[in-house]
């Protein structure tokens, strides 16, 4: 039997959820040093880039930027989603909020399930960045695609093994990951090696 492409599937709930303004200004501050540094955007075809998640207090869920938000300097709460759900075989995702959460909350969702210590994550797009360290840190496969389950099982697999919390998305051209226990872990892990290579 051949495996064809399956469809990213969104289960939206278009309402709002419980979003405590700490959490929410967290969020901000993260996003606001990575978008300064260009790794959350814009590109000039209009299609926005990167995102980042956090674990809910529960455990069970994340809020994520939704989907089309990399262009706005700033994001108030309407622009996050709650996943609520995710089937990495299915390639589906359950959410909530009054934007979608998108494809890539699969992988955020895949480094979650692998290590249930991690408290957030962050994904950016910089191609210099990504070439420098495509394969010389984690790297998944160049024939993985971004938004399908072999991405998100692969990271998943990646994110168990290895002792750097930063994974090349090999077949996502200038997409990075990183994560950590709270979202400064994660982001400063991506800051820290922006800085290390830039004057490489
Ligand atoms: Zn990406």
């Amino acid at each position: 039997m051949t495996e064809g492409y399956i469809k990213f599937n969104c289960n939206w709930t278009q309402k709002e959820f419980p979003f405590q303004e700490e959490i929410h200004g967290e969020l901000e501050a993260s996003r606001t040093k990575l978008r300064n540094l260009g790794l959350i955007g814009m590109y000039p075809d209009g299609i926005g880039f990167g995102n980042i998640s956090v674990k809910t207090a529960d455990s069970k869920s994340f809020i994520i930027t939704g989907s089309a938000t990399g262009q706005f300097e700033k994001l108030d709460q309407s622009h996050y989603a709650l996943v609520t759900g995710y089937d990495f075989e299915k390639n589906s995702i359950s959410c909530s909020g009054l934007t979608k959460a998108s494809a890539e909350s699969l992988t955020h969702a895949a480094v979650y399930e692998s290590l249930p210590e991690v408290g957030a994550v962050v994904h950016v797009h910089c191609l210099w960045l990504w070439e420098k360290l495509l394969n010389d840190y984690p790297t998944t496969s160049a024939e993985i695609e971004y938004g399908t389950p072999e991405m998100a099982y692969a990271v998943g697999k990646i994110a168990s093994e290895i002792t750097e919390k930063i994974i090349v998305m090999g077949g996502h051209r200038e997409g990075i990951l990183a994560f950590g226990s709270n979202l400064t872990e994660a982001t400063d892990e991506i800051i820290n090696i922006y800085n290390r290579y830039k004057n490489d």
